[in-house]
């Protein structure tokens, strides 16, 4: 008996039967004694659609408009779930993110979680009842509206965790558990029984779609310890936690990125203060740089070659053409993906690049750029050959089971 936080994403709640499914597992969890609050997305595709209808009428809309329109889908979820758990015959209510509580900062379509003000929500779990919380909306300090990045429910369900000290946060998807590599791409992916926070993020930053990097971060913070596990098929899924008294595996996952952007300049100036010149200048435009590469100088001049999101690679080329000189060639190749290895052992086991290098090489892929952090190897690649690299790369490091 305690307090379960239970998450339930998009594809849980797609359609009455799925809404029914999820009820019934809210449910159970409440009549085995447990407090419960839930945090749902919209249902199915609903965020997408809606984004549709606004490009329909206008792509340049206001952030803030955009907002107000996305919470709508997780409006619909919120109240359609209550009702399902309502026939079900237990005691429940709905609420909006602003209604539990949830205030966030004004950056429309991306916005943090400043606080969580629980009293709402500990009045409702005080009535005993079953409460149904939108995720990925908060509001800001004018009273607006805010969502918090694609996949942001995540983050909601975690931090309600977090704010009331919840005995456990239980984040239910349309797979078993977080797996070594996305098991809708590679066959032989193999489900993960735990995962440290770090390597989750890792995961989650690099491309691994199942939980949201902000989430685990979270949970990082205030030690909330996950469970990604399956809405349809109840058996155990993966815990992410801590550390201390895992067993250390050399290669936890294999990601794939393709949301990226390779700009290149080539012709620099060799002269100080130029890098500083470049990056400050994208900074300012709050453009986030990924990998970064500077050739030698020869002759005068050097090449700088970075990454970024794939929206901001023409916006980067457009900034950097104002402020640099014209005998500088600016492109930018957006048919570039990054395929990245995660996993904590690898800090203390050489050879582990060469072996990712190896794998590449034999199925005739050729690496871009190369970055690297104690606990990960990411290559940038041709967009094209990205889902045959992910398999090889699994392939040469998780054999199949
Ligand atoms: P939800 O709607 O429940 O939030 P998401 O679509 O955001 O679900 O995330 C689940 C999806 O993440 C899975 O369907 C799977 O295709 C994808 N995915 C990518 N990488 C992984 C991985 N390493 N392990 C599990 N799922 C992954
Ligand atoms: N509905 C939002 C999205 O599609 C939030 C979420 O699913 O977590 O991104
Ligand atoms: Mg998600």
């Amino acid at each position: 008996m305690g307090l379960i936080v239970q998450k339930f994403g998009g594809s849980s709640v797609a359609d009455a039967e799925r809404v029914m499914n999820v009820a019934g597992i809210v449910t159970d969890t409440y009549k085995k004694g447990n407090d419960v609050v839930v945090v749902v997305s919209a249902q199915g595709d609903t965020t997408d659609d809606l984004i549709e209808k606004a490009n329909e009428i206008n792509p340049k809309a206001a952030k803030r408009e955009m907002d107000q329109l996305l919470t709508a889908g997780e409006q619909i979820s919120i109240s359609l779930l209550a009702m399902a758990i309502e026939k079900l015959g237990c005691p429940v209510i709905s609420l909006l993110g602003w209604q539990a509580g949830f205030n966030t900062n004004s950056i429309y379509g991306s916005a943090r979680i400043k606080h969580i003000k629980p009293n709402r929500l500990q009045a409702e779990i005080a009535k005993h009842n079953i409460v149904v919380v939108a995720g990925f909306q908060g509001i800001n300090r004018y009273d607006d509206l805010t969502t918090l990045g694609r996949g942001g429910s995540d983050t909601s369900a975690v931090a309600i965790a977090a704010a009331l000290k919840a005995d456990k946060c239980q984040i239910y998807t349309d797979v078993e558990g977080v797996y070594t590599a996305d098991p809708r791409k590679v066959d032989n992916a193999v489900k993960l029984k735990e995962i440290t926070y770090d390597e989750m993020l890792e995961l989650a930053t690099l491309g691994a779609q199942v939980l949201n990097n902000r989430s685990v971060e979270m949970a990082k913070k205030y030690g909330a310890e996950l469970e990604v596990l399956s809405s349809l098929n109840p058996i155990p899924g993966t815990i992410v936690k801590e550390a201390a008294k895992m067993e250390k595996m050399l290669i936890r996952g294999v990601t794939m990125d393709k949301d990226v952007a390779l700009v290149s300049i080539l012709n620099l100036q060799d002269t100080p203060g130029i890098a500083f010149k470049i990056f400050s200048k994208l900074s300012s435009k709050n453009i986030n740089v990924d990998i970064i590469l500077q050739s030698f100088g020869r002759d005068g001049t050097k090449d700088i070659v970075f990454t970024v999101n794939k929206d901001n690679g023409p916006v980067a080329v457009e900034l950097l053409k104002g402020l640099l000189d014209d005998d500088c060639k600016i492109v930018c190749n957006t048919e570039v993906a990054k395929v990245s290895i995660v996993g904590a052992g690898m800090e203390s086991h050489p050879g582990t690049a060469s072996k990712m290098f190896e794998a590449l090489y034999e199925s005739n892929i050729n690496i871009q750029m190369i970055s690297t952090s104690e606990i990960k190897i990411s290559v940038i690649i041709d967009a094209d050959s990205a889902d045959r690299a992910v398999s090889a790369v699994h392939r040469a490091f998780i054999p199949g089971e």
